[in-house]
């Protein structure tokens, strides 16, 4: 794009970055000074998965930390899976007692949140709530300190239930209803972002003194998720919008944008800095003096560090210390100097849910000779399972995954190795039943879409009654799912975790 001027070795300076050693005043979050009681030790997938964790003592060994809702476990993915299907009887149990169910662990979350404050201590996290809006997970994250990015009033309002402060909320959806501003405004919600006049025109009626921030367009294209084709203003009409906002006399106080869902390339959000920084200069051309930096979604779980080794020094870089620290410059009369904000979603539940499905059919083809071929990779086998494209699936079309089953039993025992890659047994063991054959995955709805994975390689001693789990599927997959063709949402069963990280969280829940 012709506004990157800057070239990567100009990042490349010697020494470490006055970034990551800065610590500034943020305003009204608290998570600064949270005691970070349990070290981070080592990356989640290293040590989420542990099959040595003991089983639950009794009854009693869990806690209810909201009213009404569901009791939270203590145990890693493994032992609570494990628990679960011990309580399933397949042959006997009444309609819907094998659903799919997911295991939630809350100590991935705060894993996550720590995870952000090493790789990004200046930036404040304003979680995302459509990715996932479990009540735990917003809990959770609201005792550790984060800020809430609400696109709607139904999750505002999902915010406020559980007491959180409405300043610590950013409305971040630039096209808003009338309606959701009138409440925005009654609740206190005070900052929004805005990409359009027409929306200066509606925040001007119904909520005038609300804080604003100008979403400007970013390069969205190394993303898996695309969101410039909706959103952001192109910098060139920044300055008409800013004018516009002058003549209504609103308070716009800052720059965001969002680089794309699923971004993979770090050099996005580098570039996307040096525009809002050039964003940052058409508001002192239009009289404003803005203070506030948003700099979106998109973090990845594996990348991060990766693409906050590149985000920290171009901040550093394009909001230099001089202009931008308090007293500096650029904020003359904003006595915090720069804040910075993120809006993570994905970062931060993406590792903590895992979903086990019931297979409940299967279609077997009659072997031909072409089939024992290697080179012919057609599914032998039709699995239907409990969960499809309509429920927890749906990731597969909105967010553009593909995903990859494990063996959670194999010929009804349980067979789950964690640390094994798909299919999550060993495979190589000369046993008939773990060899692999050519498979498709299906959900259990009656439309021919609700195809999970056309092709996939699992064991051949599956059987109809096994058990499949996926992992990683806390991001975009309940929060979407429906209730087509009569099949339920697929449960959760919370747990703390386990370790030093368990204990914390539960301390941290029951506040
Ligand atoms: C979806 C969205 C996010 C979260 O994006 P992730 O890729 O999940 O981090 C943040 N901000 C806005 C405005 C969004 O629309």
């Amino acid at each position: 794009m012709s506004c990157c001027i800057l070239t990567r070795s100009d990042l490349d300076a010697p020494g470490p970055s006055r970034y990551a050693q800065q610590s500034i005043a943020v305003g009204h979050s608290r998570h600064l000074s949270l005691p970070m009681a349990a070290p981070y030790v080592a990356l989640p997938h290293q040590q989420r998965l542990r099959a040595d964790t003991p089983p639950l003592d009794d009854e009693n060994d869990h806690i209810k930390p909201l009213d009404g809702h569901k009791p939270i476990f203590h145990g890693g993915f493994d032992s609570q899976l494990k628990q679960v299907l011990r309580d399933i009887d397949i042959h006997g149990c009444e309609a819907n007692g094998e659903n799919a169910f997911f295991v939630a662990d809350l100590s991935e979350v705060y894993r996550q949140h720590l995870r952000w404050m090493r790789a990004l201590p200046r930036i404040v996290p304003f979680y995302a709530v459509k990715c996932n809006p479990d009540p735990y997970v917003l809990q959770l994250l609201a005792r550790l300190g984060t800020g809430f990015d609400c696109a709607s009033n139904g999750e505002i309002e999902a915010v406020l239930k559980l007491g959180i402060n409405p300043a610590r909320i950013i409305y971040a959806n630039p096209c808003k209803a009338a309606s959701f501003v009138r409440h925005a405004a009654a609740n206190n919600v005070g900052l929004t972002t805005f990409d359009n006049v027409d929306e200066l025109d509606k925040m001007k009626r119904y909520h005038p003194s609300c804080k604003l921030v100008v979403r400007i367009l970013t390069d969205d294209s190394k993303s898996a998720c695309q969101l410039g084709l909706k959103f952001g203003a192109p910098l060139d009409s920044v300055p008409r919008l800013l004018q516009r906002a002058r003549e209504l006399d609103l308070d716009v106080v800052g720059v965001s944008f969002h680089v794309g869902s699923g971004c993979y390339d770090p050099d996005s959000f580098r570039d996307a800095v040096h525009r809002a920084r050039r964003a940052f200069d058409m508001g002192k051309e239009a009289g404003y003096i803005f203070d506030l930096l948003d700099v979106g979604g998109g973090f990845g779980h594996d990348n991060f560090e990766m693409v906050a080794g590149v985000l920290g020094p171009a901040i550093d870089h394009y909001f230099p210390d001089e202009d931008f620290a308090p007293g500096g410059k650029q904020v003359a009369g904003k006595p915090n100097g720069l804040r910075i904000i993120a809006e993570p979603g994905r970062f931060y539940v993406h590792s903590a849910f895992a979903l086990a499905t019931n297979i409940i059919a299967a279609r077997r083809g009659e072997p031909t000779a072409a089939d024992t071929e290697p080179e012919n990779d057609k599914p032998q086998v039709m699995y239907y399972q409990n969960d499809g494209l309509y429920g927890s699936f749906n990731c597969v079309i909105f967010d553009h995954v593909t995903v990859h089953p494990k063996v959670l039993t194999l010929g009804h025992e349980y067979a789950y190795e964690p640390t094994i890659v798909s299919p999550g047994v060993a495979v190589d063991s000369g046993d008939e039943a773990k060899e692999l054959q050519p498979c498709s995955v299906w959900g259990p709805t009656c439309d021919s879409i609700d195809c999970v994975r056309d092709l996939v390689h699992l064991p051949k001693g599956l059987k109809v009654g096994d058990w499949l789990v996926y992992e990683n599927m806390g991001a975009y997959t309940i929060c979407a799912a429906s209730t087509f063709n009569g099949i339920r949402r697929s449960e959760i069963r919370y747990t703390l975790g386990e370790g030093q990280l368990a204990e914390t969280v539960k301390h941290l829940m029951l506040q």
